[in-house]
C-alpha cells in the first residue's frame, strides 16, 4: 500500500513577534511568549509519500527547492527521522495559495505542513503538542500553525510549543488585511536576519520588552478588545523593525512606509486600524469588519499592489485526495 498524506494548513500572523534567539537554548527558541492568528483562506497543500529507496524530494509550487533550501528540508526530515524512528525517504510535493518566501509566513504553514503529511504517511498518532513542537525544528513560528483548532493560537517558550488560545469563532469580525507590497521573494531569509540582530546594541532592549506587549495582546484577544490589541501589536512591530534595521537590514520597499503612514493617518481619524509587519515587505492591518472597506482603500491609495482580507482561520484538516508525484533529479 502506498504510503502517502496530504494536509491543508494556514499561515499564522503573529500579534507580537516571534524574533531573535539565544544561544544557549534549544533550536528556534522563542524570547517571548507570544500570540499569533491562523489566516482564514490562505493554504499550503502539502502531500508526502514515503518510500524505501531514492533520496528525498522537496517540490514546493512545481519547482524542487533551490540547493540552499534542500539542506534545510533535508535536515528537518533527518531529525523527524530521528525522533520519530524511521528510515523512509520522504517525497514531498507543496503548494501554496499566497505568495512564498515573501513575508507572508510560508515558513510556519509549510514546515507545520511537513510535519504533519509526514507523521501521518507514517500512520503514526501524536498528541498535538508533540506534533507542534516538532514542528518548530523546522521553523519557529511553524509551531503556531498546528494546532488542530485554529484560531488564535499562544506559544508559550517554555512548554515549548504552541496550543489554542481561542477558536475561530471566538472573534468573528476580527480581519487582517494585507496591503501586498511585492511579488517577489525576499533576498534574505528571515533565520539568517534574526542570527544578525543578535549583535544589535538594540537586542537587550528587546529582550526586555517582549513580555509586557504579549500580555496585552494574550488580555486583549480574550476580551475582544481591537484598540488593546492593535496599540501592543503595532508598538511590537515597530520595535522589531527598529531592531532589525540596526543590523544594516531593511525589509521594507517604497510601498511599505507610505502604506504603514496611511494607517497611522486613518487611525487619526478616529478607526481602530493598526499594522504589523513581519520580515517582508507587507503591511498588514489589524481591524474590524465594518472598516475593512475603509482600510482597504486606504492601503490601494498609499501603494499596495493588492489587498487580501482574512479573518481568524481553521486549523489543519487532512485531505483524500494527493498532489501529483514529480519526479526530480534528486528523488
Ligand atoms: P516566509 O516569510 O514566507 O515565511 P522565509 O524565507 O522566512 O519566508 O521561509 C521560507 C522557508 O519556508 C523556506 O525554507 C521554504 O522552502 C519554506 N517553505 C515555503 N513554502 C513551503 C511549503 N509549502 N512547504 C514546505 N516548506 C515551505
Amino acid at each position: 500500500m502506498e504510503r502517502v498524506a496530504t494536509v491543508e494548513v494556514s499561515p499564522n500572523l503573529a500579534l507580537n513577534k516571534y524574533w531573535g534567539t539565544r544561544d544557549n537554548m534549544p533550536k528556534n527558541t522563542a524570547l517571548h511568549n507570544n500570540v499569533a492568528v491562523h489566516l482564514d483562506g490562505l493554504r499550503t497543500t502539502t502531500t508526502v509519500r514515503l518510500s524505501d529507496e531514492g533520496k528525498d524530494s522537496f517540490v514546493i509550487n512545481g519547482k524542487p527547492v533551490s540547493d540552499k533550501d534542500f539542506e534545510r528540508h533535508a535536515k528537518f526530515i533527518d531529525y523527524l527521522r530521528g525522533e520519530l524512528g524511521f528510515g523512509s525517504r520522504v517525497n514531498l510535493v507543496s503548494q501554496n495559495n499566497y505568495p512564498t518566501s515573501a513575508g507572508l509566513a510560508s515558513s510556519a504553514a509549510g514546515y507545520a505542513a511537513e510535519t504533519l503529511a509526514t507523521v501521518k504517511a507514517l500512520d503514526l498518532e501524536l498528541p498535538e503538542t508533540r506534533l507542534s513542537y516538532l514542528a518548530r525544528s523546522g521553523s519557529g513560528s511553524a509551531c503556531r500553525s498546528v494546532p488542530y483548532g485554529g484560531g488564535f493560537i499562544e506559544w508559550i517558550v517554555k512548554e515549548g510549543y504552541a496550543r489554542q488560545l481561542a477558536p475561530p469563532e471566538h472573534w468573528p469580525d476580527f480581519r487582517v488585511v494585507v496591503g501586498v507590497a511585492s511579488e517577489g521573494e525576499k533576498e534574505i531569509s528571515s533565520q539568517e536576519a534574526m542570527k544578525r540582530t543578535r549583535q544589535s546594541p538594540l537586542f537587550e532592549k528587546w529582550l526586555s520588552n517582549g513580555e509586557d506587549d504579549y500580555q496585552q495582546i494574550r488580555r486583549g484577544v480574550l476580551n475582544k478588545d481591537i484598540h488593546a490589541v492593535g496599540e501592543a501589536a503595532e508598538r511590537n512591530a515597530r520595535r522589531m523593525h527598529r531592531l532589525i534595521r540596526s543590523t544594516g537590514v531593511t525589509y521594507w520597499n517604497a510601498q511599505s512606509w507610505p502604506m504603514a503612514d496611511a494607517v497611522e493617518a486613518l487611525r487619526d481619524t478616529g478607526t481602530e486600524a493598526w499594522w504589523t509587519s513581519d520580515a517582508g515587505p507587507h503591511i498588514k492591518v489589524f481591524c474590524l469588519q465594518p472598516d475593512v472597506p475603509v482600510v482597504e482603500k486606504t492601503l490601494r491609495e498609499s501603494g499596495a499592489l493588492r489587498t487580501i482580507v482574512s479573518k481568524p482561520g481553521e486549523g489543519p484538516m487532512y485531505a483524500d485526495t494527493h498532489l501529483p508525484p514529480v519526479k526530480t533529479l534528486s528523488a
